[in-house]
């Protein structure tokens, strides 16, 4: 394949020491009918906003997402961090077959919605965690239910201490909890749950089964989809330049993800199930 001037994300460089290994471009990639594919939602099909109920959901990501869906015979599913409820206030008026909360929800290919999640194990949280946001104007407390993260992107000093009161609250406790770190939040949730069980579960039922998945996320969270995908050998894409990842395909930023889509979909040769993976 060729990676153009597209500027694959993970290319060495003299700076790059402890980048992950190269992981080569997607943008030559020519999608095939056979696909699964599972998005991530924030900093990936839409670009991240100073607060998540600010995103904005344009009419040509709607447009893609529907698209692709029929394209792919419903075998496309948003995995996302936020809760589906919240998705599908997003996406309305599309209904997506969708992970939730990193796979504590899932709305699956039945279209039944199955909650993995115990609200109260976050109980005990919820007060030291406003009393936290109370001391730094701009810190944001997003109480998801089965999920609680805090946005420091507008309290960006407060990190570290963010950080140590989270990990001592959550140690203090003895509820199967566990904290992610993503881009400018934190986030607690019960543990048993990830975004890569959640992709495992789609790919076990239809119209997912049997078809080659490939997933597309931008952040740490994202990982362990990008693991279960390819141990399954299928697709692993990075949407920006972040590092260490085990993604193996790469595209820069939301723009160059959604034209790459745009194309991909519409491509004859993918509907005619002509396989070129340039790779
Ligand atoms: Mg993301």
């Amino acid at each position: 394949m060729t990676t153009t001037s597209l500027n694959p994300v993970g290319s060495t460089n003299g700076a790059g020491a402890h980048r992950g290994p190269m992981i080569k471009s997607a943008w030559d990639m020519t999608a095939v009918a056979d696909w699964a594919l599972f998005l991530d939602v924030d900093g990936t099909l839409l670009e991240i906003a100073q607060r998540p109920e600010q995103v904005h959901v344009s009419e040509r990501v709607m447009n893609i997402l529907a698209v692709a869906e029929a394209f792919l015979g419903g075998a496309l599913a948003l995995i996302s961090g936020r809760g589906i409820a919240d998705l599908d206030r997003l996406f309305s008026p599309l209904k997506l077959r969708a992970a939730g909360l990193h796979g504590l929800e899932r709305r699956g290919g039945d279209g039944v919605l199955e909650n993995l999640g115990e609200a109260h194990l976050l109980d005990r949280l919820r007060g030291p965690l406003s009393e936290l946001t109370d001391r730094y104007p701009g810190l944001l407390l997003e109480d998801k239910g089965l999920a609680m993260a805090l946005h420091y992107r507008q309290a960006p000093d407060a990190e570290q201490e963010i950080k140590s009161f989270i990990a001592k609250l959550v140690a203090d406790g003895e509820e199967p909890l566990t904290v992610l770190h993503g881009k400018m939040v934190v986030e607690v949730k019960q543990m048993d749950s990830n975004k890569g069980k959640a992709i495992a579960a789609f790919m076990a039922e239809p119209p997912f089964a049997g078809r080659l998945p490939v997933f597309i996320g931008d952040d740490v969270t994202d990982e362990d989809g990008f693991q279960v995908v390819n141990d399954l050998k299928g697709h692993s894409i990075l949407v920006g330049d972040r590092s260490p990842t085990v993604a193996r395909l790469g595209l820069p930023d939301v723009p160059t993800l959604l034209t790459w889509l745009e194309r991909i979909a519409a491509d004859p040769a993918a509907q005619n199930g002509i396989v070129r993976e340039g790779l």
